[in-house]
């Protein structure tokens, strides 16, 4: 349930409210908007007389009962978009951000490399990932603490923020200087690692789960928004579906329609989804087309070479001649890249 409250609501009569509320056993949090306050209660709320408090509380404007499991994370509760800022870029609302770079961070050669490509292509983020999920215990892990050190020097180097994965929360404190932490599509449900990351003051890329459904999404955006952290961008990476051509399927629908349900922003990873570099451009036009407030593009210097995903990774050409074609996409669509 949600109160938004008069606009111009003194602090003391504010605090008086949340007081009378909270001793009615409810736990509150506050949605501050650009015109008004909305008050959001949890718990059970059928006991409540949605008319009774409007007219008892002459600081309500209105009340209105939020029937979606996730409250936060809701349209509903905070009507404007959410914009994130990683490491001073901009993203949401009308701040389109290309994050791009290397699935794994494999030698300094190569992040260095493949940063300042995907800079001058005009990436705005750089990805690349040190602790790596494989499937097989066999497979390349990363290089993990050192894979960390050599992005923290792409980004001196650059000047690019950049987005790297968590596997767990024992991890967190070597994320000191990361500008975003990514949860990967493994880890969407792994509840105490959220409630991690919402307990850090850093934004949060969390990927969908390989088999979860938009309403679980938005529940792990919940975790980490019900512990303080508001800065979450949410990401469509493709699902598994009965279909073997594609290594996953690109549920664009899921765009639009989290847009409609959530203020944070929603990004999408064509790379991921497709598994193939040939579908790599022709998703990524679909996910702008669709209204998504970015791209995450795996790209290599040697993708033939890579020592993970490389059959979804573009080469540095490929990503630069990308570039060119989305950014008259991106301006098409009245949108802004970069610093504002
Ligand atoms: C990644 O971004 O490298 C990654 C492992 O992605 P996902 O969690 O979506 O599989
Ligand atoms: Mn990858």
């Amino acid at each position: 349930m949600i109160f938004v409250l008069k606009p111009g609501v003194s602090k003391p009569d504010l605090d008086l409210f949340i007081q009378k509320i909270e001793a009615r056993g409810f736990k509150t949090f506050l949605s501050t908007g650009t015109d008004h306050t909305v008050v959001c209660l949890i718990g059970n709320t059928a006991t409540i007389d949605l008319d009774a408090v409007v007219q008892t509380n002459n600081i309500v404007e209105y009340g209105k009962r939020v029937t979606e499991p996730y409250k936060a994370v809701n349209r509903t509760v905070h009507p404007e978009d959410t914009v994130v800022n990683a490491g001073g870029v901009l993203i949401g609302e009308g701040m389109f951000q290309v994050i791009s770079g290397p699935c794994s961070v494999e030698s300094e050669d190569q992040i260095i490399k493949v940063a300042k490509s995907v800079k001058a292509s005009g990436a705005t983020l750089l990805r690349g990932g040190a602790f790596k999920p494989r499937t097989s215990p066999y497979a390349f892990m990363g290089l993990q603490e050192d894979g960390l050190r050599l992005l923290l020097m792409a980004k001196r180097e650059t000047g690019l923020p950049i987005v790297t994965e968590v596997m767990n929360q024992t991890q967190l404190p070597l994320f000191e200087d990361v500008d975003v932490i990514q949860v990967g599509a493994r880890n969407m449900q792994n509840f105490d690692l959220l409630r991690e990351v919402g307990r850090s003051n850093k934004p949060v890329l969390l990927k969908r789960g390989l088999a979860n459904t938009l309403e679980e999404l938005l529940m792990s955006a919940e975790y980490i928004m019900s512990e303080g952290n508001s800065q979450v961008i949410l990401c469509e990476r493709g699902i598994r579906t009965f279909e073997t051509s594609t290594r996953n399927t690109l549920d664009l629908s899921a765009v639009p329609l989290l847009k409609q349900k959530t203020h944070l922003p929603v990004i999408v990873d064509p790379s991921h989804a497709a598994g193939l570099r040939g579908l790599v451009a022709p998703l990524a036009r679909a996910a702008i087309a669709v209204g998504a407030d970015g791209l995450m593009i795996e790209t290599h210097n040697d993708p033939a070479k890579a020592l993970c995903d490389g059959a979804q990774s573009l080469d540095l050409v490929q990503f630069n001649d990308l570039m060119d074609d989305l950014k008259l996409r991106i301006a098409f669509e009245g949108k802004l890249m970069g610093t504002a």
